[in-house]
Formats: structure tokens, sequence, C-alpha cells
């Protein structure tokens, strides 16, 4: 043993001691979850970061947390670095739905399961993805949409191509705008991903869309809160914020906001106190190797990953107070104003 030990380097043995290993070997220490974030830019990721680490210290384990910043190779690194130092399982959220793949195929080979924390990597044998129902975020948006207007020249900004949530988002707003596409009620004039989902891209987005269709413009579908805002600024330099009804997602306070001042018309709420308790619960039943079957399934290209999808929820001026509010994802002052 000696032998082959000074053979490898130091985080090579790691990697081996966790193969051999099982779980319930190391008992006495307390388990360690590695928690593998892309960004913490949006307002929602610093929320997932604070609940997912309470949740997880309240199962009595331990958890390393990283962000990536948007970089797919420093992703990857912080990953492979949280697998060498011995976690015991590994939940991810992909900057890059494929680049992570990569981080899969290491932890797999140093025994620990990986869960996908609300964006699917894809064509990986990942262990479970949790999320929101994606697709349904974009069915909520397109319906609000419609049933506020109902025929005229539609505005699609897309979420980043690399996230499979701004696939999947547009599939449900597609899904649902389709048959009024048909009708010749609607007309899509414009339909571009955001890079990076970033609002200065977004701006630079709907600033094109407004020009190429000499601001005939009557609603834009906003793939999120990042998103819609860009779009709005777009439309302020027109003097059309307020004007054109705006739909985003995750009900980030400024576009709350936003909507009780009337420059976007509707958000979907994700509640992430949900998400972030259920997969820390699913991480540590998997961690101390249990087994799990979840009742529904998406096809990540490699294989049928099983998955848990919440339910998303339709926030507008009407029912603030019943939603976001009634959970304390936002306050009724940092809200309507007022102490
Ligand atoms: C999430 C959204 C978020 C976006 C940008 C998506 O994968 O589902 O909630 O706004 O990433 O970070």
């Amino acid at each position: 043993l000696g032998f082959l030990l000074a053979a490898c380097t130091d985080d090579e043995a790691v990697v081996k001691k966790a193969v051999k290993e099982p779980v319930a070997a190391e008992a006495d220490e307390p388990l360690k979850i590695g928690f593998a974030m892309d960004t913490l830019k949006e307002e929602r990721w610093v929320k997932d970061r604070n609940l997912f680490r309470q949740a997880v210290e309240s199962h009595g384990v331990r958890v390393e947390i990283t962000a990536a910043n948007g970089d797919d190779a420093r992703q990857i690194a912080q990953a492979e670095e949280m697998i060498q130092k011995g976690i015991d399982l590994l939940v991810i959220v992909p900057h890059n739905a494929e680049a992570t793949a990569a981080i899969v195929h290491k932890a797999h080979k140093a025994g620990i399961k990986v869960i996908a924390y609300d964006r699917l990597v894809k064509n990986a044998e990942i262990d479970l993805y949790v999320s929101f129902d994606n697709e349904k975020v974009g069915e909520i948006q397109a319906e609000a949409m419609l049933a506020k207007v109902p025929k005229g020249n539609y505005v699609f900004i897309g979420g980043a191509p690399t996230d499979n949530n701004a696939h999947l988002l547009k599939k449900g707003v597609f899904k649902v705008l389709q048959p009024a596409i048909d009708r010749g009620d609607i007309r899509i004039v414009y339909d571009q991903w955001t890079e990076d989902w970033a609002p200065e891209n977004a701006f630079a987005n709907m600033s094109e869309a407004l020009e190429t269709n000499g601001n005939r413009i009557d609603a834009v579908i906003a793939a999120n809160d990042a998103t819609a805002g860009g779009a709005v600024e777009a439309l302020k330099v027109q003097g059309l914020d307020g004007e054109i009804p705006v739909a985003g997602q995750d009900a980030e306070l400024a576009a709350v906001q936003r909507i009780v001042s009337g420059t976007q018309t509707m958000t979907v709420y994700k509640p992430i106190q949900t998400l972030s308790e259920r997969v820390a619960a699913l991480a540590v039943h998997l961690a101390k190797g249990n087994e799990f079957s979840a009742i529904d399934s998406i096809n990540n290209g490699k294989s049928e990953v099983p998955s848990v999808l919440l339910e998303p929820v339709a926030v507008d001026e009407g029912n603030i107070r019943e939603t976001v509010i009634a959970d304390g994802f936002h306050t009724e002052a940092d809200v309507y104003g007022g102490d």
C-alpha cells in the first residue's frame, strides 16, 4: 500500500480512498455536501446559497459552497477540488449545460453522486434533477401575455443559450403562442437569446427589436427579470416603458417593484425556499447511501434523469400580497415602500 500511495499524488490518494470506502465506514465523520454554483449575479442565487446552506446544516451535515462567476473552466476546477477534498455528494448549478458533464464523470469515478440544482446537466448520467417545471414557467408567461394582448406584435427576449432552462422556457412560451401565431393573431417580430442572461445584452436586443420594427411592438416576453429589466430600460429610451406589457420570471424585488409602478406586467415566482429544502433533504438522503425513486424523469441526451419538478406561480399586481409577500420572499415595505 505504501508503494501505491507513494506512486500517486496526495489528491489522487484522497480520490481513491473515496472510491474504496463506503460512506458508512466514515460514519464518525460528519457528512459533507459540495454545492458548485454558477453565479451569484441575480438576486435569486444569493437566496439559493443562503437557504441551501441553512437547510443542509439543519440536517447536521456540513456544506461547502463555491461560485464560478459564469466561468466554465472555473466551475469545473472548483468542483474537482471539492471532489478531491472528499465531499460525500455534489450538488451543481451548471453554468454550461454541456461543459459540466465532465464534472459528473469525475464525481462518479470518485463514487460521489451528483444532483443538478435548478438547471439540468446534459449528456451525463446525473443521479437526480430538482428544479421548477421550467416549461411551465414559459407557458405561464405566454398565457398571461395572451390574456392581455390577444393580437399584435410580440418580442421574445430569450435566456442564455448555454442554459437548458432557457430552452425549456422557450418551448413553453411557443407551445402556448403557436395557435395564436397560426391564426395570424400575433406575430413574432423579434426572437433572440441573451448571452449569459445579462441585462445589458437584453437592452441591446430590445433596442434592436424596437429599431427594426419602428417601435411597433405590442408585448415583450423576457426569459427572466434581469432580461426584463434590460428590456424595460430600452423601452424607456423610447418613452414606451409602462406602455408595452412585459413579462419576466424570478419575482426579483426590482421586478415586483416594476409591477407595482406599472413598467412590468407579470413575473413568475419560484419558491426558492422549497427548492433548497427539497434538494438539501434529498442530498443528505442520497449521501447516506439511501435510494430515491422520483416520479418524473427528463431526458438529458444521455439518460432518463430522475426528476423532481416544483410548481411555478404567476404573479401580477393582483396577487403580490398573497404570493411573494405571504411567503416572506419580500416584505410589504420593500415592495410598496414605507416602513
Ligand atoms: C434560472 C432563472 C435565472 C436564470 C439566470 C435560470 O437557469 O432558472 O431563475 O433567472 O437562470 O440566472
